[in-house]
């Protein structure tokens, strides 16, 4: 058997209207290399027709395999399940809805040789709502100041990555991650470079804004205290001022004398600071509800079959 040069890995989760015309377009890119790959599709829990599409490819396009999951178990256990099975030299990740432009794997191959071990990519004139766009930028600034990174685009999925950060990837068990993110902490000689960038025309989006929100928690919790930390320095500060405040309310009543005003404004002061609290109560939370996955170690996800990986 000759050893796989490329791994692609697709996460799909209802795709059935994106897989030909993705097909039609991924194909004679990667075949057209001249080197030895795989296509790996994970069918993450799909309800429509997406298995039966690929299961097809399989007979049809040598080099294709598919892993079925169990069930719907997100996007990035998706990709990590294909990471585990893949064993090409260089792996890229690629979405199923052909916001991606498969046309540009050539250059991160190119980059890979290079002796870059990550190649990210920036979304040149992102075609998201103006909404999803606004929200990335905040995610990416803050994510880069509280983990010390330094990424453009964090959720661009289009990525390679060199074999030794793979082999990393796979040696974590961790049960809620953001692989970018991840694949970040292992490499030594990170590059991005501008992709274009399309406008998903077939199907809709998988992501509904919870969980967007509850991806980004992933990526915030997953790879940062610093917002515990914050927390912490939020309520010295916090308590610092009320000294003050308790000071000034002291000297004020010997002064003017007692005064029974104001009862409202405290009101508003009050739930202010409560809001603070359970805000803060819910980050906590958030960290022990990803230890409490963790120490359960249930398998992160279940492959039901396999195809195409005999051969
Ligand atoms: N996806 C998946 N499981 C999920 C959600 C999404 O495998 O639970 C796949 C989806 O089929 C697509 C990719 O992840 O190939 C990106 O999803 P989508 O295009 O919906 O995300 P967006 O581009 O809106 O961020
Ligand atoms: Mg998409």
């Amino acid at each position: 058997m000759t050893a796989i040069y490329l791994s692609i890995v697709i996460p799909v989760y209802n795709e059935e209207k994106s897989l030909k015309p993705l097909m039609d377009r991924l194909y004679p890119v990667v075949s057209g290399l001249g080197r030895t790959f795989e296509i790996i599709f994970t069918n993450d829990g799909s309800k429509d027709r997406s298995l039966d599409i690929l299961k097809l490819y399989v007979q049809q396009y040598p080099g294709v395999r598919v892993l079925e999951f169990n069930g719907n178990f997100g996007q990035h256990m998706a990709i990590l399940a294909a990471f585990e099975r893949s064993s090409g030299e260089i792996v890229i990740t690629l979405d199923a809805d052909l916001q991606n432009p498969p046309e540009e794997i050539p250059r991160m191959i190119e980059e890979i040789e290079k002796g870059h071990d990550v190649v990210g990519t920036i979304r040149e004139n992102r075609q998201d709502s103006l909404f999803r766009r606004v929200a990335s930028k905040i995610v990416n600034i803050t994510t880069n100041k509280m983990t010390g990174m330094q990424m453009s685009d964090y959720g661009c999925m289009l990525r390679a990555y060199h074999r030794n950060v793979i082999n990393n990837i796979n040696q974590c068990g961790e049960s809620t991650t953001f692989i970018p993110a991840l694949a970040q902490t292992f490499s030594s000689s990170p590059t991005e470079i501008m992709v274009g960038h399309a406008e998903r025309t077939l199907g809709e989006s998988k992501y509904s804004f919870y969980s967007l929100i509850r991806l980004n928690f992933d990526l915030m919790t997953g790879f940062s205290v610093v917002p515990l930390q914050l927390f912490a320095l939020l309520g010295i500060i916090t308590s610092f001022l009320s000294v003050g405040f308790a000071l000034f309310l002291f000297i004020r009543r010997f002064m003017i004398g007692a005064e029974v005003e104001g009862v409202f404004t405290l009101f508003a002061i009050l739930f202010f600071f409560i809001g603070i609290v359970i805000f803060g109560i819910g980050f906590v939370g958030e960290y022990v509800g990803r230890i409490y996955q963790e120490v359960r170690k249930r398998p992160r996800y279940v492959v039901r079959k396999t195809y195409g990986f005999e051969e």
